[in-house]
């Protein structure tokens, strides 16, 4: 991880990182390793602050439940790599329709 004061852990079951208060400074080296502009500092704690996966809420995510367009989706890395192999293997069996072409 980018953490230089080792204040950010994985959780190997979840996947959850979380962090710990006590050594993070707020240097903000993560903001800059992480590609989707996921981290963020709080301006009143100084801290880095990102997604807990709503873990200590109960129901989990919330932006899930709340989206009223269903464009979140809560799923494990297994899971999402299966339906990714599901798909492309739906699209590889995918044939044209014969319906006439309307030009
Ligand atoms: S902001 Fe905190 S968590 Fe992020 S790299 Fe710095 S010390 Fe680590
Ligand atoms: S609402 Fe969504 S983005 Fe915010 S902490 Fe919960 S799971 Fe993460």
């Amino acid at each position: 991880m980018a953490c230089t004061r080792d204040a950010l852990t994985q959780d190997p079951e979840s996947g959850i990182i979380r962090i710990d208060p006590q050594k993070c400074d707020g240097c903000a080296w993560c903001i800059e390793a992480c590609d989707f502009g996921a981290i963020s500092i709080n301006h009143e704690t100084k801290l880095a602050e990102f997604c807990n996966q709503c873990e200590d809420i109960e129901g989990g995510p919330q932006c899930v439940k709340i989206c009223p367009k269903n464009a979140l989706e809560y799923t494990t890395p297994d899971q999402r790599a299966q339906r990714t192999r599901h798909n492309l293997i739906k699209e590889s069996l995918h044939f044209p329709s014969k319906a006439k072409d309307p030009r």
